[in-house]
């Protein structure tokens, strides 16, 4: 699933590519993806016409701020992401019009469209399907529990040492706060609602990076811990957006080219690999239905 870094990617891109543009038309062949609101042609009679004026992230989501108040929201979910091109229907399916990364298989799997009013397009290609598109009231959308229920930014200024150490150690969350604290780091790092962007890959690096067992209970972790964590979020996440992100599954910028974190990444999908740092073999266990990835000597539990 893409995660802080490869939305941050596509955020910059759209920025530069589809800002100041008119929606025109919107296809789909899997009108079940668009989920608010939930009848396709509603949908697409709301979005006509409307300007881009504004694409920014908030966790995973990618946030386009329309004229007239409107935001669409798209979560790539699993396997889906973004492209910008220029594409022909040819008996239901959409081919680009340019030879090139676009035609890579995994960027095939075009179930919804977006036409502007240059005839450049943005197609979400998802091979799952899991991806999920609403149309909001941009402030209902800020209001709503989807967006409060984030937790912080870890690239924002204002996410301190002192902040990700409050967020992990405070004894009980207020009632009126969902946010799980408790529990082994790597699931506690992966809670949307504790931090906001972190999932499977990058948990996996910052911890082996921080060298800290991914089973290890928050409760557990010492300042010193602690501070190697929060380091790790902010080194590694910076380091994969210069990057332009993980590849390694279904991402792809929106120009349908790879990111190149991969290459860096250390243990995540390295199992029986050397460690970087001690050369024994990377483990791989299940944790909660997810694998991690980790050196048994360096992250000790
Ligand atoms: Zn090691």
């Amino acid at each position: 699933m893409p995660e802080l870094p490869e939305v941050e990617t596509t955020v910059r891109d759209l920025q530069k590519k589809i800002l100041g543009q008119k929606i025109q038309a919107v296809w789909s062949d899997f009108k079940k993806q668009v989920k608010k609101p939930k009848n396709f042609e509603q949908f697409k009679k709301e979005i006509k016409g409307r300007k881009i004026e504004k694409v920014r992230r908030r966790g995973k989501n990618i946030l386009f701020d329309l004229s007239g108040n409107k935001t669409l929201l798209i979560h790539q979910k699993l396997t889906g992401h973004l492209l910008v091109g220029y594409w022909v229907l040819d008996n239901g399916y959409w081919k680009p019009k340019v030879k090139g990364p676009l035609e890579e298989k995994v960027n095939t799997y075009i179930h919804l469209l977006f036409t502007f009013d240059n005839d450049q397009m943005l197609a979400l290609s998802d091979l799952r399907k899991f991806a999920k598109v609403e149309l909001w009231n941009t402030e209902e959308l800020e209001k709503s529990e989807e967006m409060k229920s984030l937790g912080p930014e870890p690239l924002e200024k204002d996410f301190t040492f002192g902040k990700f150490k409050e967020i992990l150690t405070k004894k009980k969350a207020a009632e009126s706060e969902p946010r799980q604290r408790r529990g082994k780091i790597k699931q506690v790092l992966m809670n949307q609602t504790v931090i906001a962007g972190i999932g499977n890959i990058y948990s996996d690096e910052i911890l082996w990076s921080a060298k800290i067992h991914p089973f290890k209970d928050v409760s557990k972790l010492n300042r010193d811990e602690l501070k190697r964590i929060f380091q790790a979020i902010k080194n590694i996440f910076k380091r994969a957006i210069q990057l332009k992100g993980t590849s390694i599954s279904d991402f792809r910028r929106t120009s349908g080219q790879k990111g190149y974190y991969e290459r860096e990444r250390k243990v995540y999908r390295r199992e029986g690999e050397r460690c970087p740092c001690c050369g024994k073999k990377i483990k791989r266990t299940k944790l909660a239905g997810r694998s991690a990835h980790f050196c048994p000597k360096c992250q000790k539990l």
